[in-house]
């Protein structure tokens, strides 16, 4: 329908082009909203650690069990721009922290819900945008004022604190092995930059093979390779290895473009073949020549290469993945070469040792000792394809949680108390604001407790008799009073060891608080038609 603006001279003019959607004021706010509501509600139910897994099927028919927030919205293809807005929240979550997603996401929901209350009652949504961004910083501050200290050397609040963003998880029963895993993982790789801890996530680079329970994950000191020796006359393991990493063919190139080449003797195809057999001889030369014992080639070697490469001792393994050729060169110190003339001693890494190990029926070729120790691998482990992906999503989320205590250095209780804390001293906060603001700040402060009340409800807790007990030890001074969902009572968080970096916690505060506030902002949702309908896989998708 085009857009018939008020008549000038009794001839409408058209602003905007035929068949363009829009909506405007109340209609537009409303439908942002439910479409935003709709995708926090599609989430509440994962949170915590009795929250429920999703299942979820796509076109193709390939399945992903999943409680991780972000997984979840990432597969779930929305069309909805409001709704998009909100797994932008957690897919920034995501990228920043690596963990709080879910919370993030939910959190926003609710800030909307309470908004869309305050609309109700006529506040205009300057006026709540205002308030909430008064609670967004006061909320920070609490948070802050709330944190612990931690450091590198405080491996039992570590392991702590990536049990806590393992739990709920499938990968929950080998936590306290895991947990350890992560830990130590991360303290190989931290560094120390003016005084500051630096945590590159790259620096641990995560192998998974399914076949064995995820109680059998290993932490590996170097890099692994998931790659077998490519011929069997290889010697199986090289130590004092000197790596070359070539990213070009060790083949002659087949003959390019349609020529043909006539043989019209034995001679002349024995004459062709030596001189294959010349080339490749040469290209293996050349890395003998340069004092390489171990050949990673992101190419294909050729059979007779192969050979050659055997009988000079030298292990090769050839389709290595790009990224694992980059962390071969970060670790070892070696060159990524491209032209074997420039494969000389310097362009060579180091490592102790580099051997191939069978597991779970394949071979890995394994790179210890590195020059630059500084990168280690997790061989992650799991019954079957579908497990083995989620304990390595919940060793993905236990590193982030890992990485960001330590990078702020600051950890928070979790299980519900610094949501019911925050709430608290923004109540508080809100009576000494003059205006209708006022409201929009008890709004922030009910929608946090959306958290507590969410992990209570997964539970199959009574969520207001739990809301209000936490509600009442908060008054009487106890910051760290959170809901144990195992046991169904009032404990205290960091005794009880459930604790959280505050990064995730402050970063899921502000981030749901910019996307409830940039909705809010929207009064005129105007959107083009699509182009090419039907026919399109988009066209097909739309109609599930
Ligand atoms: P997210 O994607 O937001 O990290 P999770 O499903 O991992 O979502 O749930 C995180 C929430 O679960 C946090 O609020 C955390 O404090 C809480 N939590 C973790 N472990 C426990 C526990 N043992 N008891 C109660 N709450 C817990
Ligand atoms: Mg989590």
């Amino acid at each position: 329908m085009a857009q018939i603006q008020p008549q000038l001279s009794g001839q409408p003019i058209l602003i905007l082009p035929e068949g363009t959607l829009r909506q405007i004021g109340r209609d537009a706010q409303r439908n942002n909203i439910a479409a935003a509501k709709a995708i926090a509600d599609a989430v509440r139910t994962t949170l915590g650690p009795k929250g429920m897994d999703k299942m979820l099927v796509d076109s193709v028919g390939d399945i992903v069990i999943t409680n991780d927030g972000v997984t979840i919205l990432e597969e779930m293809e929305i069309e909805h721009p409001a709704a998009k807005m909100l797994v932008e929240v957690a897919k920034t979550q995501n990228e920043e922290v690596g963990d709080g997603t879910t919370t993030s996401v939910v959190i926003a929901g609710e800030l909307l819900k309470k908004a869309e209350e305050l609309l109700d009652q006529d506040i205009h949504p300057t006026v709540i945008t205002y308030g909430y961004n008064l609670a967004k910083q006061e909320a920070l501050k609490v948070l802050e004022e709330m944190a612990i200290p931690v450091s590198l050397e405080d491996e039992e609040m570590l392991i702590k604190i990536a049990k806590t963003a393992m739990t709920g998880k499938s990968a929950e029963r080998a936590s306290d092995k895991l947990a350890k895993i992560v830990v130590d993982a991360v303290r190989k790789v931290a560094k120390i930059e003016n005084g500051k801890v630096i945590i590159d996530k790259e620096d641990i680079k995560r192998v998974k093979k399914h076949g064995a329970s995820a109680e059998e994950t290993e932490l590996i000191e170097g890099i692994v390779i998931d790659k077998e020796v490519v011929h069997p006359g290889m010697p199986k393991a090289v130590k004092d290895a000197k790596i070359a990493l070539i990213d070009t063919p060790l083949e002659v190139k087949e003959t390019e473009t349609d020529a043909q080449i006539r043989i019209t003797s034995p001679e002349q195809l024995q004459a062709f073949i030596e001189q294959e057999e010349k080339m490749l001889m040469e290209m293996v030369n050349k890395i003998v020549k340069s004092g390489a014992n171990v050949v990673f080639c992101q190419k294909g070697i050729d059979d007779l290469a192969q050979h050659y490469l055997a009988k000079n001792g030298i292990l090769a393994a050839r389709r290595v993945k790009k990224s694992d050729m980059e962390a071969l060169a970060k670790a070892t110190g070696a060159k990524i070469v491209s032209n074997l003339d420039d494969l000389s001693q310097d362009a060579l890494g180091y490592a102790a040792l580099v051997e191939e190990k069978r597991i779970a029926g394949e071979e890995i070729i394994f790179v210890r000792g590195c020059k630059d120790p500084k990168a280690v691998s997790i061989l992650v482990r799991g019954s079957t394809e579908h497990v083995t992906d989620e304990v390595d999503r919940a060793i993905e989320d236990a590193i982030g949680a890992v990485a960001s205590s330590l990078e702020l250095g600051k950890v928070v209780p979790g299980a519900g108390a610094p949501e019911v804390e925050v709430a608290r001293k923004l109540r508080e906060f809100a009576e000494s604001l003059p205006g209708k603001e006022q409201l929009a700040v008890m709004a922030f402060a009910d929608a946090l407790e959306i958290i507590p009340r969410s992990l209570a409800e997964n539970a199959g807790l009574d969520s207001i008799d739990i809301l209000v007990s936490l509600r009442a030890e908060h008054d009487k001074g106890n910051k760290n009073a959170g809901v144990d969902v195992f046991e169904g009572k009032i404990v205290d968080a960091v005794e009880k060891g459930i604790v959280e970096p505050l990064k995730v916690k402050s970063q899921a505060i502000k981030s749901a608080a910019e996307a409830a506030e940039m909705i809010l902002r929207i009064d005129d949702v105007i959107a083009a038609t699509k182009v090419s309908k039907g026919g399109s896989e988009k066209g097909e998708s739309e109609e599930i």
